[in-house]
C-alpha cells in the first residue's frame, strides 16, 4: 500500500493520521504529504494500523508518541506522567521573570519534569528543584533532563516533605485539581492519566490547599508562589492565598480566557 492509501484508510483525523505514520514509518510528516504515492513495506504498515487501533479506543497521542513537546523542551512521556498542557507554560512564563538572577525555584509534583526543565533552559542561571512522589514519574523527570543535559534537582517526596527548612524565590505547582466527581475524567486523555497527577479530593482543591498553607514556610521575602487551577478556581485559590497572608494576590488568563493560575508574594513583615 502507499502512503495514501494507508492513511486514507486510517478512519483517522489526516494530522492525527500523519502524526502516527510518522512515527511508524520514520519518515517526516513534510515527506508523507509530499509523496503519497510512495510505497510503505508490511512491518510499516502493521505498526502503524496497531497504533491506529490504540487511537481508535482513546489513548493520548502523546502516550502513542512518547513524547510531547512543552515550551519548545521535547519530553518524554509516559503513562506514568501526566501530559504536559499548552495553558501550563503560563507558569514557565511567570517564573522566568520573577526568579532573580541565580534565583531559585521549587517545582512541586514536577511529573515529567516539564515545568522546572523548561524554566532551567530558559533560565540557565537558576538553580531549580523539582519534587515528586511517584518514583514512575521520578524516573522519566531524570531520563528528560539528562536528555536535554539540565541541570535540576529532583527530590522524592510529598510536596514540601523533601525540604525541611529550604527557602526558595519562586514556587510552582501544577498540582492535581480535578474534582473527583467530574465528568471530565471520564472522557478523552484523561481517563488514560495517572489519577494521583489529577484529582484533588472532593472539590479538586486538597492539595492546593496543602501547599498554600505552607508556602511562607519556604518562600524568601517577595518571593512569589504561582499555582495552576482548573475553570472556576480561581476565587477561591485566591481566598487561600490571602487567607494564607500572602500579597499582591492575582490570577492570570490562560489563552482560552479562562482564569488559569494564581500567584501571590511573600510578605514577612
Ligand atoms: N489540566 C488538566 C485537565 O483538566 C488537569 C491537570 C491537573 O489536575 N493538574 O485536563
Amino acid at each position: 500500500m502507499t502512503v495514501g492509501e494507508v492513511l486514507a484508510a486510517s478512519g483517522l483525523a489526516p494530522s492525527e493520521a500523519r502524526l502516527l505514520l510518522s512515527a511508524a514509518s520514520g519518515l517526516s510528516r513534510a515527506t508523507l504529504a509530499a509523496h503519497p504515492e510512495a510505497p510503505l513495506d508490511d512491518v510499516v504498515t502493521g505498526t502503524f494500523r496497531a497504533l491506529t487501533s490504540r487511537r481508535a479506543r482513546g489513548e493520548p497521542i502523546a502516550y502513542l508518541l512518547g513524547k510531547r513537546e512543552f515550551y519548545g523542551v521535547t519530553l518524554k512521556v509516559s503513562p506514568d506522567v501526566l501530559i504536559p498542557r499548552p495553558e501550563t507554560e503560563l507558569l514557565v512564563d511567570f517564573s522566568i521573570e520573577r526568579i532573580p538572577k541565580h534565583g531559585s525555584l521549587l517545582d512541586l509534583g514536577t511529573g515529567s519534569g516539564a515545568i522546572a526543565l523548561a524554566i532551567r533552559q530558559q533560565r540557565p542561571d537558576a538553580r531549580v528543584t523539582a519534587v515528586e512522589q511517584s518514583a514512575a514519574s521520578l524516573r522519566v523527570a531524570r531520563e528528560n533532563a539528562g536528555h536535554h543535559q539540565l541541570q535540576v534537582e529532583f527530590l522524592a517526596g510529598d510536596w514540601f516533605e523533601p525540604v525541611p527548612g529550604r527557602r526558595f524565590d519562586v514556587i510552582v505547582a501544577n498540582p492535581p485539581y480535578v474534582a473527583e466527581t467530574d465528568p471530565h475524567l471520564g472522557q478523552g486523555d484523561l481517563r488514560f492519566e495517572p489519577r494521583a497527577a489529577l484529582v484533588g479530593g472532593a472539590d479538586g482543591l486538597d492539595a492546593i490547599r496543602l501547599i498554600v498553607r505552607r508556602a511562607n514556610s519556604h518562600l524568601v521575602a517577595n518571593g512569589w508562589i504561582a499555582i495552576e487551577h482548573g475553570m472556576g478556581q480561581d476565587a477561591e485559590v485566591r481566598r487561600l492565598l490571602l487567607e494564607a497572608g500572602l500579597e499582591s494576590v492575582a490570577s492570570q488568563p490562560d489563552l482560552a480566557g479562562i482564569a488559569r493560575i494564581s500567584v501571590g508574594k511573600y510578605n514577612p513583615d
